[in-house]
């Protein structure tokens, strides 16, 4: 009972205690339960060291259980030492309801707060030369388990917790430069300790690693409507002043539209192909700049807590992208867009187009009294930073218009009355196009 109460007192206290969007226990066979679990902090220490041609990373993860079982983790990689609690452990992985894959620690533990500590080599997206390295943590929503479990052990999207890495290259005696979404201090020259928000979900962090002088870098700063300074960077093998100049514009427009950007700075990297979104970063390719940057405010400033959710920022940006257009009844169709599986974490592609009509409908809907910017204005400043699901943005909306949209959501979004079939295979949308793993390293 102490326990208990301690861990309702430790919950009530903290900010970002998440379980409440977390999916259902897993059953694990053999009376074992699988449980979703509260990252509070992790701590990571990255190492890469040149000679060895090696990256490894030990983290320290502390994190609270309400109910005992199995706790749930993700790391794609097999880790290559876990500790809970000082003691060994190993940890296994199964299927989220056929469409993921997790893994959790092999030992059932108490409700209560708990220390992991996770060993693991991490070996996609790098690229080790002779004397230096290059390496990103680059993310994709629109494929399985590419968010950061790809590189370090991570909870789920609906989970946010503060993270800190310290990062040291040894044996390079050549300059690097570390591109990353999160307070940085660089302690030496090739170490750096850099702390990231506690708002940060396993989607929000940029990261990109490499020798200093690749590429060109162009720093200015934006002054923000609300008066902040915000240091903006751009580096590309394109022209940096084109990116920079067109960030700019883009930064007034989207803060005219949405109110003062939010996060404390802008990191764009002018890719030639390519484009994803972090809290206040982006990979990109020029056409797409303004796709990514829209997404600083939805997708990674309000948050999907799961893949049904991540159909909202898409049709969002994708309603910018094609000037804010309004859509009869009759350009709609049927879709189940937000009802896959709980567990699904990836995006609906059908977002890009149907979602985006489907918004761009709620436009003409409500035009009579204002854009429907107004609304996701409002929606964006009362949920900035707190992963929500489809049926809290249709509430949301509900209770600003003080309407019932069940019609429209069962319809357009959650398929009840059955859903158009697709005249083809789902067009893949040009902001956001698939790489191949060689074209992820090129643009390293
Ligand atoms: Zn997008």
């Amino acid at each position: 009972m102490k326990t208990l109460a301690l861990i309702a007192l430790l919950l009530s206290l903290s900010t970002f205690a998440n379980l409440h969007q977390a999916p259902p226990s897993l059953n694990l066979g053999r009376d074992a339960l699988g449980v979703f679990v509260d990252f509070k902090t992790a701590h990571s220490v990255l190492s890469y060291d040149i000679s060895k041609r090696k990256l490894t990373a030990s983290t320290k993860i502390k994190f609270i259980q309400e109910s005992n079982g199995k706790p749930i983790f993700d790391l794609v990689e097999t880790p290559t030492k876990i500790m809970i609690n000082g003691k060994e452990v190993s940890s296994q992985t199964t299927s989220l309801d056929g469409v993921s894959t997790v893994r959790y620690l092999d030992r059932t533990l108490q409700a209560g707060a708990h220390e992991l500590v996770i060993e693991n080599e991490i070996t996609s997206n790098l690229s080790w030369s002779s004397d230096y390295v290059r390496s990103a943590f680059w993310m994709s929503d629109l494929s399985d388990r590419q968010y950061l479990e790809q590189y370090l052990p991570t909870n789920l999207e609906f989970d946010q917790y503060e993270n800190n890495f310290e990062i040291k290259i040894l044996n390079s005696e050549v300059e690097h430069v570390l591109y990353t979404n999160g307070e940085v201090t660089e302690l030496e020259r090739n170490h750096w300790q850099v702390k990231y928000p506690a708002t940060f979900t396993a989607s929000s962090l940029f990261y990109h690693l490499s020798k200093k002088g690749l590429k060109d870098e162009l720093k200015k700063v934006y002054k923000s409507i609300d008066g902040r300074e915000i240091p903006v960077t751009v580096y590309s093998n394109q022209s940096v002043t084109r990116f920079m100049n067109k960030a700019l514009s883009v930064l007034a427009e989207l803060e005219k539209d949405y109110g003062p950007w939010p996060h404390p700075q802008l990191i764009i990297y002018g890719a030639g192909s390519g484009g994803m979104e972090y809290c206040g970063a982006t990979i990109t390719s020029f056409s797409a700049l303004g796709h990514e940057l829209i997404h600083s405010y939805f997708a990674r400033g309000i948050m999907p807590a799961h893949g049904n959710s991540g159909w909202v920022d898409e049709a969002i940006a994708s309603w910018r992208d094609s000037g804010y257009k309004s859509y009869s009844t009759f350009s709609l169709s049927k879709t189940d867009m937000a009802s896959h599986s709980t567990y699904k974490r990836t995006t609906d592609r059908r977002a890009y187009t149907k979602g985006m009509k489907f918004i761009g409908h709620l436009n003409l809907k409500f035009s009579k009294q204002e854009s429907f910017k107004v609304f996701l204005k409002n929606f964006f400043s009362e949920r900035k930073f707190r992963p929500f699901k489809t049926h809290e943005f249709q509430k949301a909306i509900e209770n600003y218009y003080n309407v019932s949209l069940d019609d429209e959501f069962n319809k357009y979004i959650y398929g009840k009355n059955g859903i158009d079939k697709e005249d083809t295979t789902p067009v893949e949308n040009i902001y956001h196009v698939q790489l191949t793993s060689k074209q992820l390293r090129d643009l390293l």
